[in-house]
């Protein structure tokens, strides 16, 4: 049985930033210096490397933060921003990026105040960490994946004055560890190759912890006739809730293959579109910005922003669909102009003499959308002539059928409830001792750095509030 003051259970964002910020208070300074002597931080991680979902952030470049204010940050954290106040406050998006440049790691502000490592790869972020915190004085130990949790003594009883606890950490291997203050930074459920696989749940659970229903976000919305069901029988429901087995409806496996339809719009990246959600035919959310097509369904930033709303819409039993507005600078009545007045320029090119008016209506379309979208808007929009195109042009309805689950989400939303845990330690109310920090919480952002923000603050006020509670 090995001992340390202070164990995190997860080397992610959360977890080393936790490990950075409790040596950090061991050490009695702000500077890398080595950690109080006798005093003990240990990181548990499975994989045998830390930070390997950080690899893949932001397309390998890993968007790091956001420097927005915290009234502009919060309105892209959900499901409410309170419970994350005075982590953020704490160690705020000017303190993430004084971190990694006092660590050695250069940063650049882009578009949107999204903040990169100005290398803009995401293996110097982690590099980073590690050498934080390993300089810190706190140990990293890979390889080392935490099969079960528990306290020594009942303390879990709201309320009750401090009683020394032990938690006893059992590792797959069959090492054991034991420590005072017990850290639970194991991440959400997406991308489960990156070690990131709902652990935490389970012993949050057995600590008497609400978990509120996870659901994959950030993620690809699937419109109907997009992927060709058929292949594998019928809408499959192959993704599973935050207990592991009850399957999450409307889950569409990434890998299943396009339709005609899909394959004829995958590929397709729309710039500066508006996109609408309605839920049960009620308008919800409208974003405008890029929209892509991939083989997963609808993406992009916008498609993105919408997908949070749209999978709890599918969850919730509701039906989901969208309204792209492909010419959202224009008004209808400007575009029914423009459109007659093309079609007149069209019906006198003498190249048309002879033309069909599908192909008419084809060389119209090309003078309105980008060529690769033809063919694909068409098998869409089947009943259409050139004078009801400016309708269908400002609003293409698609019913959205499903989502891609963990495998291939950014986020999970949902996980262990921000009411039990004190927001300026993020101590559980239900067990003393006991902390939890990043995506394993009820908290989830916007792309543009949110996340990870999220997870940085919440590590580093986990990692300060458990060493102090030390030394107290
Ligand atoms: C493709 C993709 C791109 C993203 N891009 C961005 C971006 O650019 N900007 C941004 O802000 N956010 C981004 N995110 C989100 C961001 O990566 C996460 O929100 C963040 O990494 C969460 O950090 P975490 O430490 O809470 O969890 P994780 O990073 O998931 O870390 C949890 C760690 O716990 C370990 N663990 C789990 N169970 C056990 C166990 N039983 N024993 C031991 N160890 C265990 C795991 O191996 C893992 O290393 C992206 C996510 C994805 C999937």
């Amino acid at each position: 049985m090995e001992y340390s003051d202070i164990i995190i259970i997860g080397g992610g964002a959360a977890g080393m930033m936790a490990a950075a910020g409790a040596a950090k208070v061991f050490a009695g300074s702000g500077d890398n210096t080595q950690a109080q002597p006798g005093r003990k931080v240990t990181v548990l991680e499975k994989m045998p490397r830390p930070g390997r979902k950080i690899m893949i952030t932001g397309k390998g470049k890993c968007n790091i933060t956001n420097t927005r204010p915290w009234n502009d940050f919060s309105a892209h954290i959900h499901p409410k921003p309170n419970p994350l106040k005075a982590a953020f406050y704490n160690f705020s998006t000017a303190d993430t990026i004084g971190f990694f440049n006092d660590n050695g790691l250069e940063t650049v502000i882009e578009r949107g105040e999204r903040v990169f490592p100005a290398s803009h790869l995401a293996k110097d972020v982690v590099d980073t960490l590690v050498r934080a915190v390993s300089a810190s004085g706190a140990t990293v130990r890979t390889g080392c994946t935490v099969s079960s949790v528990s306290v020594s003594r009942d303390i879990c009883i709201p309320g009750k004055e401090a009683e020394r606890s032990m938690f006893n950490i059992r590792c797959e291997d069959g090492k054991e560890f034991t420590c005072r203050k017990l850290i639970i930074a194991t991440g959400g459920l997406s991308y489960p190759g990156t070690g990131s696989t709902g652990d935490g749940y389970r012993w949050a659970q057995d600590f008497g912890h609400t978990i509120k229903r996870c659901f994959p976000s950030l993620t690809a919305l699937v419109p109907e006739g997009y992927k060709n069901f058929s292949v594998r029988g019928s809408q499959p429901e192959g993704g599973r809730g935050t207990d592991g087995n009850t399957p999450l409806k409307g889950h569409t496996d990434r890998s299943l293959p396009l339709s005609e339809t899909g394959a004829s719009l995958a590929g397709n990246q729309l710039k500066n579109v508006s996109l609408t959600l309605f839920t049960d035919g009620t308008p919800v959310q409208e974003e405008f910005g890029d929209l892509d097509f991939t083989d997963g369904g609808i993406e992009g930033a916008i498609g993105f922003k919408v997908s949070r709303k749209c999978v709890n819409t599918i969850i919730n039993g509701s039906k989901a669909a969208v309204s792209i507005d492909l010419k959202p600078a224009v008004d209808i009545t400007a575009l029914d102009k423009r459109i007659a007045t093309l079609w007149q320029e069209i019906a006198a090119d003498p190249r048309s003499r002879g033309k069909s008016y599908n192909d008419r209506f084809r060389v119209l379309l090309g003078k309105l959308l980008p060529a690769t979208l033809v063919q694909g808007f068409r098998r869409c929009n089947q009943n259409i002539d050139h004078k009801t195109l400016a309708a269908r042009l400002k609003n293409w309805k698609m019913n959205i059928c499903g989502f891609v689950g963990y495998e291939r989400c950014v986020i999970t939303a949902g996980g262990v409830s921000t009411d039990e845990i004190t927001a300026k330690t993020m101590e559980s109310r239900l067990c003393q001792g006991l902390y939890f920090a990043g995506e394993i919480l009820d908290l989830d952002g916007d792309t543009g750095g949110y996340n990870l923000q999220t997870a940085f603050s919440t590590g580093m006020l986990a990692g300060e509030s458990a060493a102090k509670s030390i030394l107290k």
